[in-house]
């Protein structure tokens, strides 16, 4: 259910600047061309930030007015996103850690103050378990973790250095049955949720790396959006080819006449 009122006037103002004054391209100064401002729902009340995006104005620049919005804005909320990644954080931990169901963690935001409807906490609950994600998949982070360990090396592993140590300590299945076991205690199911199924990439990793480190906000902050958008349409292609076999076996009939005169409309000349 969407919202029904409109949001509070936001409490605060934040005004952000784009710290590259020179154009990646052509390196000319860049001048602030635009004002913008968005509002955002944090833990603190709704914030309104102005955003002053540079743009290059050489015409002869392959990025000619190609906008440079704040670095900083991406460490308050999601592109498009209405909600701060600290509430973000805050579903997550309430989730995984407190082991919430959907409507509990819906009222310990109201209780907050923070205005949202039901649907918005499952969507938000959706973009944690995606951010973590893209956060422990982080390839610079993971280079520079194996660098360190690559340093600690002899002696790190034992079990390769010592014949009669077992290789294997079923961590695999751990894993796994801890994911399963949190789902089983949060909603109460004993066999796997459909959601499990199609966002079991994203859920079984924000599960687990949950419990083991609370995420805060700005840790959620994805270096690379690219890689995050990438990944949110790989899992709603998932959800869409679910949406469309549930509908085929709720009516074969129906479904299958769509189909036809979908086909038949591709088909025919404009
Ligand atoms: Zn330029």
């Amino acid at each position: 259910m969407a919202r029904k009122s409109c949001r509070a006037p936001a409490a605060t103002e934040h005004t952000l600047t784009c710290l590259q004054t020179h154009c990646g391209s052509c390196g000319r100064p860049m001048a602030v061309a635009d004002r913008t401002q968005r509002t955002i729902t944090t833990l603190q009340g709704n914030c309104r930030l102005i955003l002053r995006v540079r743009r290059c104005r050489n015409p002869a620049c392959a990025w000619y007015h190609r906008a440079f919005r704040p670095e900083e804005e991406g460490k308050w909320a999601l592109p498009h996103g209405e909600f701060g990644l600290d509430v973000i954080a805050l579903v997550g931990m309430l989730r995984y850690t407190s082991h919430r169901s959907i409507p509990e963690i819906h009222q310990a935001l109201r209780d907050r103050g923070v205005q949202i409807v039901e649907r918005t906490v499952t969507h938000l609950l959706q973009r944690y378990e995606e951010l973590v994600t893209v956060h422990l998949t982080d390839q610079r982070r993971l280079r520079n973790q194996f660098k360190v360990t690559t340093s600690y090396w002899p002696g790190l592993f034992h079990c390769y250095d010592q014949a009669d140590l077992p290789r294997t300590n079923n961590d695999q299945e751990q894993y796994f049955g801890s994911a399963r076991y949190l789902e089983r205690r949060t909603t109460g199911c004993k066999q796997a949720s459909p959601g499990m199924v199609i966002r079991g990439a994203v859920r079984v990793v924000a599960s687990v790396a949950s419990r083991l480190h609370p995420f805060s906000g700005p840790e959620l902050c994805p270096t690379d959006v690219t890689c995050w958008r990438t990944l949110r349409s790989e899992l709603n292609h998932h959800h869409e080819a679910r949406r469309m076999q549930y509908r085929f076996r709720k009516s074969p009939e129906h479904y299958l006449a769509a189909l036809e005169e979908k086909l038949s409309k591709e088909s025919l000349p404009p």
